[in-house]
């Protein structure tokens, strides 16, 4: 059993059966998130029975570090092995006053999008509530600095994970526990129905960010299978209706591809669909290739003359930095390269 695999409320019931005074759940809970320790004896202010009792039954990390690698421009990328010998991958990216961690919720990924290497790669399970959220404690403690931002775009589609990525967010930010505000928190979607809306009522105050990709659904459905499930038009038409009266807009990714969705007039129609938003924001990633890839990345020019439509429109529109290119940045590359060498 792992602690980090309860939520605040569930931990109180925990201490509760076990006949300690319920200010223990507090105390745990700070040493689980806050001050992080490696052994349950370290937890100094608690009984030494209790401690001996917590060591028997419970294991504390349900992930191991096993690797990191750091590019030139600082982004580490760390790889973590979980206790039946997977691999998962999380990003930091430093960036002045921000250490913003990418985090993953699945290893591998069902949904299948055809320019992802996660993708690529298959399902293998859901990360449990312990695994999403020991990637941030270990990676604080590596880098021995707070981890300030956390965006969950690395492997596997949250919302198909729901329970679980559901409670790591709480336990996230949650005062007791690890403490960060929601609106440092950044979740991307391919935008399933009916789980969004479950997700938007569940957290509302975490931003979202939904990854369209395709100017039409004829395109987005030669890329991204989910359009047979939840088509785009539907999404868009919840969306703009869910927030509505939110303060917070709604941020839409697209990952452009060269000579498939990078055309002027994929960009025109991408701003006649998202003017039904009272308020959205864009951001276009320039595809990060892999090897055996079957797409390729759009010249600066391409990308730039793309934005132009969109903010001609009214759109804020922005454009994704390339971050750890020398260190097998792609989603899932890392993993990959493990798993092509036999090491795990
Ligand atoms: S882009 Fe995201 S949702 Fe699509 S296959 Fe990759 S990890 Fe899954």
């Amino acid at each position: 059993m792992n602690l980090r695999n309860l939520n605040v409320e569930e931990l109180i019931r925990f201490v509760s059966q076990k006949g300690w005074e319920r200010y223990r759940a507090k105390q745990l809970l700070s040493w689980l998130y806050k001050r992080p320790v490696d052994s349950f004896c370290d937890i100094t202010n608690l009984p030494k029975e209790a401690r001996k009792e917590l060591a028997e039954e419970c294991e504390l990390y349900s992930l191991s570090f096993l690797d990191k690698l750091v590019s030139r421009d600082g982004t580490v990328k760390f790889v973590f092995k979980t206790a039946d010998g997977d691999l998962v991958e999380s990003v930091a990216i430093p960036d002045e006053d921000r250490l913003t961690l990418c985090i993953s919720t699945q290893i591998g990924c069902r949904m299948g999008c055809a320019f992802c290497l996660t993708g690529f790669q298959g399902f293998k399970r859901n990360l449990s509530s312990a695994e999403i959220v020991e990637q941030v404690i270990l990676a604080q403690k590596l880098l021995g600095r707070p981890i300030t931002n956390i965006v969950v775009m690395g492997m596997g589609e949250p919302l198909d994970n729901m329970d679980n990525t559901l409670k790591a967010l709480s336990l996230m930010t949650h005062r007791d526990a690890m403490g960060l505000s929601p609106r440092r928190i950044v979740v991307s979607t391919v935008g399933l129905l009916p789980q969004l809306e479950h997700f938007l009522k569940e957290a509302p105050r975490v931003a979202l960010s939904v990854s369209l990709n395709a100017p039409s659904p004829e395109k987005r459905r030669a890329i991204m299978p989910v359009e047979k499930a939840t088509g785009m038009l539907e999404l868009v038409e919840f969306l703009a209706e869910a927030y509505k009266n939110r303060r917070k807009p709604v941020t839409f990714e697209y990952v452009m591809l060269k000579g498939f969705n990078d055309a002027i007039e994929d960009a025109r129609h991408l701003a006649k669909l998202l003017k039904k938003f009272k308020r959205c924001k864009v951001n276009l990633i320039p595809f990060n290739p892999w090897p055996g890839a079957p797409f390729e990345r759009p010249d600066a020019e391409t990308v730039l003359s793309f934005q132009k439509v969109l903010i001609e429109s009214g759109i804020p529109t922005f454009i994704r930095k390339s971050r750890g290119a020398d260190i097998l940045a792609a989603c899932g590359q890392l993993r990959w390269s493990y798993k092509e060498k036999g090491s795990a």
